[in-house]
């Protein structure tokens, strides 16, 4: 009987365990995971925030379905060595255990650039649900929210909140502070929530500016504020946060601090066992990494100088894995379109491939509607749609995928491709 190794319990590591539990059942399979909490779903880590749901609507599977499947998960078991040579494992608690195949799906942490001020207390990334709990106790919690400010707000002014990153995840974080303003007692209804970007405009990796522009209006209409093309310079306080300083002199009142910039791939565990390591761990078509027996999926790999960061590709390097973790060569991985959408309530994004690609062999069809919020645009190249940009409408999002991955020509269809009663749908079949 084959023994299934996993390091990591986020989507990765739990769908590369089903689907060895699936192609081998007879498999022994463990996973290992750091974190004290059954795997739960991060993208609902903002509702949590927001005070929208309770801890347990995060846990997507009872420890039942993992018995029942025969999968043994290690929590709170945090994995500091590997060997390679020897197939073994090292855990925090002294433990050790060997593997046949051993799957590396460790995930990524926050980046947090070295601004001045970034430890002070009230500053927080969000990536864990440790991460959450905190910044929600901190912001519904009496210092902030009404003893220490008791004079300033009896002369009416909000409490405040500062974003730094105005990527998915800042946009996101920074509508569920709003949110959760509305329901902490000690905020009394009303939390003031500021979006710093340094790039010119919002979403600077799936919009281009005019979108931006769409969305930025959008979002100022549910009560954010944003500055844009905004670099920060430190964040102030003694030993709270009490504002962050651009680097222009404008001063940001803030007493609680989202840094919101970026993931690093948690490569530590496979450098010093001496993989090899570069912004990701390397993989292969197959998720091999450069040791024997050793693969790799998720947040924490880098394939053809790609680190994805999102879900689609984490779980479609999981099959792939636990496919050739079972049976050599059976899978083969090519790469995640990729697909972002923005979940805020009332607001509709959706961005694919290359959205906003510019240059003489792209022809980009838009369609843009303020008033609506409504901003559509279309990417080609020699007559094949490579990316979308879908704000303020909801159809169309599957056909465009289609087309997209399968690079069918439209070009005889490509001034009429964003006309209302174009039929998608039927182009993409
Ligand atoms: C708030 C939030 C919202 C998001 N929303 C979206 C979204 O809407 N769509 C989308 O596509 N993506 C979203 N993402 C990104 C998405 O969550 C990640 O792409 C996905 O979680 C990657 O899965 P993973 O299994 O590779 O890594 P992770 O989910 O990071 O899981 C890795 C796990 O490994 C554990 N671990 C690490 N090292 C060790 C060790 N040495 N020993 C034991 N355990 C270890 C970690 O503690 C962690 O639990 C979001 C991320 C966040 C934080």
């Amino acid at each position: 009987m084959q023994r299934y190794v996993i390091v990591g319990n986020g989507v990765a590591g739990v769908t590369a365990a089903q689907s060895i539990t699936r192609a081998d059942p007879a498999a022994e399979v463990h996973i290992f995971g750091e974190e004290p909490y059954p795997y739960y779903q991060r993208p609902r880590l903002w509702e949590f925030l927001a005070g929208e749901i309770e801890q347990e609507t995060l846990y997507f599977r009872p420890p039942e379905w993992y018995a029942a499947k025969g999968i043994q998960v290690h929590l709170g078991a945090r994995v500091t060595a590997l060997n390679p040579t020897e197939h073994r494992l090292t855990l925090a608690d002294g433990g050790s255990i060997q593997y046949d195949r051993l799957l590396l799906a460790t995930g990524a942490r926050s980046f947090v650039p070295p601004f001045a001020g970034a430890d002070k207390n009230g500053v927080f990334t969000l990536r864990t649900l440790d991460d959450a709990q905190a910044m929600r106790a901190y912001a519904c919690g009496e210092p902030f929210g009404y003893a220490q400010d008791r004079r300033r707000r009896n002369a009416g002014n909000p409490c405040s909140a500062v974003v730094i990153g105005g990527g998915l995840l800042g946009l996101e974080t920074a509508r569920a502070l709003l949110a959760l303003g509305l329901r902490c007692e000690h905020l009394s209804g009303r939390l003031d929530v500021s979006v710093i970007e340094v790039a010119p405009h919002l979403l600077p990796r799936q919009l281009d500016a005019e979108g931006a522009q769409v969305l930025q209006t959008r979002l100022e209409a549910m009560g954010l504020y944003f500055l844009a093309g905004a670099t920060t310079e430190a964040i102030l306080g003694d030993e709270a946060v009490r504002s962050v300083r651009l680097k222009d002199g404008r001063v940001v009142d803030g007493r609680l601090v989202l840094i919101s910039t970026g993931i690093r791939s948690r490569v530590e565990l496979a450098r010093e066992a001496g993989l090899e390591v570069n912004r990701g761990l390397i993989v292969d078509e197959q998720l091999r990494t450069s040791a024997a027996d050793v693969y790799a999926a998720g947040d924490v790999t880098e394939f053809e100088g790609v680190v994805y960061g999102i879900i689609p590709a984490a779980t479609e390097q999981a099959q792939v894995a636990a496919a050739n973790m079972v049976a050599d060569d059976s899978a083969t991985y090519s790469g995640t379109l990729p697909a972002t959408t923005l979940k805020i309530v009332g607001i509709y994004l959706t961005c694919l491939g290359d959205a906003t690609a510019t240059g003489d062999e792209f022809v980009v069809l838009r369609q843009v509607n303020p008033a609506a919020g409504v901003y559509r645009r279309l990417t080609l190249r020699e007559g094949k749609i490579v990316g979308a940009i879908l704000l303020g409408v909801t159809r169309d999002v599957q056909p465009l995928k289609q087309l997209i991955a399968t690079g069918r020509d439209v070009s005889v269809y490509s001034d009429r491709l964003l006309d209302e009663d174009m039929d998608l749908k039927a182009l993409a079949q």
